[in-house]
C-alpha cells in the first residue's frame, strides 16, 4: 500500500510500485508519476515494464513531461545517463524518474535532491506522484522530507515530523540526516560555493579514495592557473584582476596555484571537529587571529596537482610551471600548526604562496 503525505503526493515501498507499473493504478490515488528511488541493480529489476525511452540529466532539468518523446530522441549517450526518465507501466502511461541510489550512509544523496525535487514538483501540477524506495523508509523518506522543507520551508525535524503523521516508520539512515541538515543549512539548495558543501565534496573524495576508487581528474577541481574552456587566456587574467576575493600564487614564479573558493577553511585548534557539520561556524582565514596561528592553508584537491592524480596516498605538492614546493598533501590527514586535524589534506605553506590582493 502507499501512504499520501500531501495532495498528489504519496510514499511506498517497491511492492507497491511494481503492482502500479505491472496493473496500472486505481482511484483514488491515479499515480500518474513514479519516482523510483533505487539502487542501480533494483531499477535495471524493473526493464521489463520500461519503454526504451530514456533521456539525460541535462535534459531532464529543462525538460516538460509532454515533451518526453522528443526530448528521449535526441538522449545522449549512456554512459552519461545518471538518471533515467522514461514511460513506464502496463500501457506506458505513466512517467516514471529512476534515481540510482543505494541505502547506505556514506551514499551521496545530496547531489540528487534538486533533481528529485524539480521531479515531484512538476510531477503534483500534472497529476499524482509516488515515490518509492525498495523499503520504503529511508530513501523516499528523505527525497520527501527534502521536498518539504523547500515547498514548506520546514526545519529538518518538522519536516521528518510532518511525514511521521503520515507514514510513522519513515525512518532515513544517519548518513542521510546529516546530509538533509547541510540542506537546510545551505538555505534548502545545494550550494556548490558553500563551505558547507566543500567540506562534504571534500569527505566524499576521502571516502571514495578509501574505498580503493580511483581519483581522476574528473574528480578533482579546475586549475585556477590554466585558462578555463570557456574563455580565453586574456579573459581569464582579466576575470582573475577585478576579482577582489584572495588569488593565492606561487611565491616563486607567482603562477596562479588557486583561488579563494578552493579553499576550505578551518577552525583554528579545534581538532577534528573543525569537520564535524554541526560544530562548524564561518570563520574568515585572513582575519588576525588566524593568521597568526595557522601557517598553512588547506584547499580542495585541483588539476595541477600531478601526484594527486596518479593515486599517491601522500606526497608535496609542487608548482605546476616553476617546480618549487609549495606544500604537501595526505589522504589520511595532516595537522595544521594550529593544532587542527585535516582530512583529507592539501595543504598550501602561507610562506611558500602570495596572496593578492592582501
Ligand atoms: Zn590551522
Ligand atoms: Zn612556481
Amino acid at each position: 500500500m502507499s501512504y499520501q503525505v500531501r495532495e498528489n503526493l504519496f510514499i511506498s515501498n517497491i511492492n507497491h510500485a511494481a503492482e502500479i507499473l505491472q496493473n496500472g493504478t486505481v482511484p483514488p490515488h491515479n499515480i500518474t508519476h513514479i519516482l523510483s528511488v533505487l539502487s542501480s541493480a533494483s531499477i535495471s529489476f524493473f526493464t521489463e515494464w520500461r519503454s526504451t525511452l530514456s533521456i539525460s540529466v541535462n535534459q531532464i532539468s529543462q525538460l516538460h513531461v509532454s515533451d518526453l518523446p522528443t526530448a528521449a530522441k535526441s538522449a545522449l549517450s549512456p554512459d552519461k545517463l545518471i538518471y533515467s526518465l522514461e514511460y513506464a507501466g502496463k500501457d506506458l502511461k505513466l512517467v516514471r524518474m529512476a534515481v540510482p541510489l543505494k541505502d547506505t550512509e556514506s551514499e551521496n544523496l545530496l547531489d540528487h535532491l534538486e533533481v528529485c525535487i524539480d521531479f515531484i514538483d512538476r510531477s503534483r501540477k500534472e497529476g499524482s506522484v509516488l515515490v518509492h524506495c525498495f523499503a520504503g523508509v529511508s530513501r523516499s523518506a528523505s527525497v520527501i522530507t527534502a521536498y518539504l522543507m523547500k515547498s514548506e520551508n520546514l526545519s529538518l525535524e518538522d519536516a521528518l515530523e510532518s511525514l511521521r503523521q503520515s507514514c510513522e516508520f519513515v525512518c532515513p539512515n544517519d548518513g542521510f540526516l546529516e546530509q538533509l541538515k547541510m540542506f537546510e543549512e545551505m538555505g534548502f539548495k545545494v550550494d556548490h560555493s558553500s563551505p558547507v558543501y566543500k567540506r562534504f565534496r571534500l569527505k566524499t573524495l576521502g571516502e571514495n579514495h578509501q574505498s580503493g576508487l580511483r581519483i581522476d581528474s574528473s574528480k578533482l577541481g579546475e586549475d585556477p592557473g590554466m585558462p578555463s574552456e570557456t574563455s580565453s587566456e586574456v579573459e581569464g587574467a582579466t576575470k582573475v584582476e577585478n576579482n577582489r576575493s584572495p588569488t593565492y600564487r606561487c611565491k616563486k614564479c607567482r603562477r596562479i596555484v588557486a583561488l579563494q573558493e578552493h579553499v576550505i577553511d578551518h577552525i583554528p585548534g579545534e581538532g577534528e571537529t573543525s569537520f564535524g557539520w554541526h560544530k562548524w561556524r564561518s570563520g574568515n582565514p585572513f582575519n588576525k587571529s588566524n593568521e597568526s596561528e595557522c601557517s598553512s592553508i588547506f584547499i580542495e584537491p585541483l588539476r595541477w596537482m600531478k601526484d594527486v592524480e596518479e593515486g599517491a596516498l601522500e606526497g608535496k605538492l609542487s608548482c605546476a610551471h616553476c617546480d618549487a614546493r609549495l606544500g604537501y598533501f595526505n589522504w589520511a590527514g595532516i595537522q595544521c600548526s594550529c593544532g587542527s586535524w585535516i582530512t583529507p589534506a592539501f595543504q598550501l605553506h602561507k610562506s611558500r604562496v602570495d596572496i593578492s590582493p592582501v
